[in-house]
């Protein structure tokens, strides 16, 4: 069992905070939590745990329309990741582009570029508002808090 301190799971990298936001980031993108680095917040590809099993921290901070800037965020990026690959396609390619492949392609890579983005969609936004708004010691589960989730 760990003991932690409260004010460390409150404020962990309070004097550097781009620090903190790219550590964050980089754990969720890993599909870790981005309060403590734990695993076991995603429950499955599309159902996260409502606290992290480590620390505790609520996966919806503010209540249950909490993740809807998740949702607008996940199209974002996939728009992005969508413009970024077409664009390098057609540079890659011209002019001899396969228009005909990409009519198909185009379309089924958006439609499904959402599903495949949406952990990580929910966990950078859970990232960068906790990286910004820290957990308070009060928002963490104290069971949880006090133990350290070791799998
Ligand atoms: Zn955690």
């Amino acid at each position: 069992m760990v003991q932690l301190n409260p004010q460390d799971i409150e404020r962990p990298f309070a004097d550097k905070p781009m620090r903190r936001m790219i550590t964050m980031v980089g754990r969720a993108l890993l599909l870790k939590c981005p309060n403590c680095g734990s695993r076991g917040l995603v429950k499955n590809w599309f159902k996260l745990e409502d606290r992290c099993p480590s620390c505790g921290l609520r996966v919806e901070r503010e209540g249950h329309d909490y993740m809807a800037g998740s949702v607008m965020f996940n199209l974002v990026l996939a728009e992005l990741i969508f413009a970024f690959t077409l664009v390098a396609y057609l540079l890659i390619a011209w002019p001899n582009v396969n228009w005909d492949a990409l009519e198909i392609a185009a379309p089924l890579g958006m439609a499904a570029a959402p599903f495949v983005l949406f952990p990580f969609a929910k966990l950078v936004w859970l990232a960068a508002d906790t990286a910004l708004r820290p957990a308070h010691a009060s928002e963490l589960n104290p069971v949880a808090a006090t133990t350290k989730h070791t799998s």
